[in-house]
């Protein structure tokens, strides 16, 4: 253990308040809480939480950073944010580990997790050369119209454990381009690893003299979460996690006029037509239901299989389900590593209750399975069950699979619709006339919509979210970039006279 902590400077208490710099971590005031390794259930080291006066400390930090911040041209931002790629670079696999130590995850998804953190940073200098703005036709003559875009003030990022450092970083290097500063909380169940990454971009700020740009602060709801989301001087709060969670979220900042971005659960589908090429739709659908253990907000929890082919494309999956190897995730062999805890083994067996209860079957798995003393271990699950049942219309966080046969196309789009949220989704066919009608208006709902790949795996090129209780938020490619800046309309006239638009006239 100590040679993936010993690189990353993780002792066995540390502090969960920061300013950036090597010099800016804080003492921590609040209460210590030890993160313990899903792996087998042992301690990995302790974290003195953040209170009220560190959070305070922080946030005063963090302010006057802002003021110095906004006036560095994007470009020059973008510099510091490939440095912060370029140390991540040359610390993927121990940074990966550390994912894997305090997460769960395999090998190949936590250094994929960092990977994604590195080419958000590359995606974020190249947008540092753009944050481009409109320039309109003005109705007047001799005036000029155009948009700019400035920098918002200091953005409150708040993540969930299962992505414990790739949602900082789509949130963070967008922010730090666009000339914003940074207060990340993440999630209590992996605070060591939004540690690490302070400790891995810490000389970079300290180089350059950036105390309080990038701030960590790690706390309890009561003394940092809830504080941050009625604080008026965030001004956009990024929050990550369950649709419990953005609710009370949403309805803080919104109470303050502020602004949100939500990304939360979904309850991601496939559909497999009869005409579809079914290996693809296998390898999809076991690397969409089971990779991460089902713990990934785009995981495929139903899938619909048309009625013809249900049945022995439901049996190839359960043989593919009996290759998975469940166990340690550092080993090479591993495909499944454990839950995050005992109430996520806990909550997957109320589930699997509640969906016996409901009408539905578990025709594969369903139990708790030993693979290192002490983890939380479970086997993939296969459900026969209906779109309706209420255990279904829920976003479980395990590898529950929901299988729902379908008889016509139009069918199972209504039923794939038919949930509250609506994140990721996907159809399988060889069929143009499917696809399209699948990715049209009057298709899938979701915010992610894929032909022929699965839920899961999204590139960080486009725009990342979902509609519905998934909370609406984009974060990552595309334009999302305009949600962490303020948009400033200006009008010049360079002339002798001064015309009103919608030809006004007030002479005097
Ligand atoms: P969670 O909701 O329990 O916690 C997420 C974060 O919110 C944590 O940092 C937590 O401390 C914080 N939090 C909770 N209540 C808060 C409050 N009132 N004020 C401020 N902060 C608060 O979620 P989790 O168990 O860590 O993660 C799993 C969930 O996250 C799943 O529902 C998953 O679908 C979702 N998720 C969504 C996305 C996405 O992009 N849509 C990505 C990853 C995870």
């Amino acid at each position: 253990m100590q040679m993936v902590l010993q690189p990353l400077g993780i002792r066995p208490v540390n502090s969960g308040a920061g300013c950036g710099p090597t010099d800016g971590w804080l003492t921590g005031s609040g209460p210590e809480r030890v993160s313990f390794s899903p792996i087998d259930g042992q301690p990995i080291a302790a974290v003195r939480q953040a209170d009220g006066d560190d959070y305070e400390a922080v946030m005063a930090r963090a302010r006057e950073a802002f003021h110095r911040w906004r006036r560095v041209p994007a470009p020059r931002r973008g510099q510091i944010v490939r440095a912060m790629g370029d140390a991540l670079r040359s610390h993927k696999a121990e940074l990966g580990a550390l994912v894997t130590l305090e997460a769960g995850k395999i090998v190949a998804e936590g250094e994929g997790e960092v990977q994604e953190m590195i080419d958000m940073a590359d995606f974020a200098v190249g947008l540092s050369r753009q944050l481009y703005g409109k320039t309109m036709q003005s109705e007047r003559p001799d005036h000029r119209m155009y948009e700019q875009w400035h920098p918002l003030g200091a953005v409150g990022v708040v993540t969930a454990f299962n992505f414990p450092v790739a949602v900082w970083a789509w949130n963070a290097f967008l922010a730090a381009v666009c000339g914003d500063v940074v207060v990340w909380k993440p999630s209590s169940k992996t605070p060591l690893t939004a540690i690490a990454v302070h400790h891995l971009i810490a000389p970079i700020l300290e180089r350059h003299d950036l105390a309080g740009v990038f701030n960590l602060v790690i706390g309890q709801g009561s003394a940092v979460g809830e504080r941050m989301i009625s604080d008026p001087r965030l001004p956009l709060i990024s929050a990550t996690g369950s649709c419990r969670m953005g609710r009370q979220v949403g309805m803080a900042v919104a109470k303050r006029y502020g602004r949100s971005i939500l990304e939360l659960g979904g309850n991601n589908a496939v559909i497999v037509c009869a005409d579809a090429n079914q290996d693809l739709a296998l390898r999809a659908t076991l690397f969409g239901a089971v990779g991460t253990a089902g713990q990934r907000c785009t995981s495929t929890r139903r899938l619909f299989v048309q009625r013809s082919i249900h049945d022995a494309f439901v049996a190839k999956l359960v043989k593919a389900y009996d290759q998975v190897t469940i166990g340690d995730p550092r080993a090479a062999a591993t495909l499944m590593g454990p839950l995050i805890d005992g109430n996520a083994v806990d909550e997957m067996q109320s589930a699997l209750a509640a969906a016996r209860s409901q009408g539905g079957e578990v025709i594969y798995g369903g139990n708790r399975v030993d693979g290192v003393p002490g983890g939380f271990y479970v086997q993939p699950t296969l459900v026969a069950a209906a779109n309706d049942l209420p255990i279904v219309q829920a976003e479980t966080f395990a590898p529950i699979l929901y299988l729902i046969p379908f008889d016509d196309l139009e069918e199972a789009i209504a039923q794939h619709n038919d949930v509250p949220q609506g994140l990721s989704s996907a159809i399988f066919t060889e069929s143009l006339a499917n696809a399209e009608r699948f990715l049209s208006s009057a298709g899938s709902d979701c915010g992610i919509a894929n032909v022929n790949i699965g839920t899961s795996g999204a590139e960080i090129g486009g725009a990342f979210g979902g509609e519905k209780e998934t909370g609406g938020g984009r974060e990552a490619g595309s334009d999302a970039w305009k949600a962490y800046m303020r948009r400033q309309t200006n009008t010049i006239n360079y002339g002798r006279s001064l015309p009103l638009a919608q030809g006004i006239h007030f002479d005097i």
